[in-house]
């Protein structure tokens, strides 16, 4: 196994069938073993660092009904509701007061943000901060959408790809085009955003050859960024009855992936910090790079439930934040704020 993990660190690559071979046979000495490769590889690309970015969460409207997530369109129970520009510009003036010179803005497929709406915000934070990065998280949108939004001065769009295999991704999404989502992750990377693709770990079915077309996929897409997250149940959805996806696949993955794409943004996820307490710090130390604290504005943090047991704690507030930094350093990590953009990716 150690040949493999040693290929897989040289080269940056495996066949399909190293792949599964090695996820197959992973036992805790070799994953020890990749761990230390992969976090090797993160120190070569962008040392101990450890990037923030301000997630604000736009709003919970949602058009989709993605079987896992809380604010699926079915959800008669979610509390609904949507920032005002107002508010989401202020939330970005009080980050950026905070030093976040990232944004994430993120929320359903709620067709209220119309490209007029969104470019109005994109080019006001932009005038006002010109050195900070805006990334987009809505879900997929037409070509010229993404175009348009890219031209307004939207740097980065995460939308992952959920999962590589059709079946799968047919039973968890109703009504939704496998091919479009892809095709959407195509457009933006030919557009010239960041793109961050990446998906989801303990879905129903879910093996070690699934995993393999994940990797697959993000290896020819060859995305800047990935966001890799452990299923968590939502009891309001149909998959509420079922189990957590597990801590150390999704670590397994992370290491992974960085070792696939040694540049690549690596987030530890809300999700992995939510069902490990130590989630995150462990992620950083098999190759994650990227945390994105919340600066939503807390009265409506409870109602962007996308799974049961997300922490509301008040992190825009400047004492928190102070603590997610203290705590990153305090595991041998440096917590930074500034753009942090993946280091091989020029604006077009
Ligand atoms: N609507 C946009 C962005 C918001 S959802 C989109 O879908 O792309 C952001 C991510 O949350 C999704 O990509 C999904 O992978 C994740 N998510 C949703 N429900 C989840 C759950 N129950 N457990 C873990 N992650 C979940
Ligand atoms: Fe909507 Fe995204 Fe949730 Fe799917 S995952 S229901 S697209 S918010």
């Amino acid at each position: 196994m150690k040949k493999i993990i040693d290929k897989l660190y040289n080269e940056n690559n495996l066949s399909d069938k190293e792949l599964l071979t090695l996820l197959n046979n992973l036992n805790e000495e070799n994953k020890n073993y990749l761990f230390e490769k992969s976090y090797m590889t993160r120190m070569k690309s962008y040392g101990n660092t450890v990037f923030l970015r301000g997630l604000i969460e736009v709003s919970n409207f949602c058009k989709k009904d993605c079987m896992y997530c809380g604010i699926r369109n079915s959800n008669k129970n979610a509390n609904r509701y949507r920032l005002t520009e107002e508010e989401l510009i202020n939330c970005c003036i009080r980050g950026y007061s905070l030093g976040y010179r990232t944004f994430v803005m993120q929320g359903g497929e709620d067709a209220y943000f119309t490209d007029e709406i969104l470019c109005r915000v994109i080019r006001t934070i932009k005038g006002k901060f010109e050195d900070c990065a805006i990334t987009l998280s809505l879900g997929e949108r037409s070509r010229d959408s993404y175009k348009t939004l890219y031209d307004a001065g939207a740097d980065r769009y995460l939308l992952r790809h959920e999962t590589a295999t059709r079946e799968i991704y047919e039973s968890v999404h109703p009504n939704m085009s496998f091919e479009n989502r892809r095709q959407c992750l195509n457009d933006l990377k030919e557009i010239g955003y960041q793109t961050g693709a990446g998906f989801l770990i303990g879905l129903p079915n879910q093996t070690n050859e699934d995993f393999v077309k994940d990797l697959r996929f993000i290896k020819e897409l060859k995305p800047e960024m990935v966001g890799i997250g452990p299923f968590i149940p939502q009891k309001d959805t149909p998959m509420g009855h079922l189990e957590n996806g597990n801590v150390e696949i999704v670590l397994v993955m992370l290491s992974i992936v960085r070792l696939l794409l040694p540049e690549v943004l690596l987030p530890a996820t809300t999700a992995l910090g939510t069902l490990d307490p130590e989630g995150r710090e462990k992620g950083f130390r098999v190759g994650a790079n990227v945390i994105m604290p919340n600066l939503s504005p807390f009265e409506n943090r409870k109602k962007y439930s996308l799974y049961d047991g997300k922490k509301f704690v008040q992190d825009e507030s400047a004492e928190e934040l102070k603590n997610i930094i203290k705590k990153i350093d305090s595991v041998g990590f440096n917590a930074v704020m500034n753009r942090g953009d993946n280091i091989i990716w020029k604006r077009k």
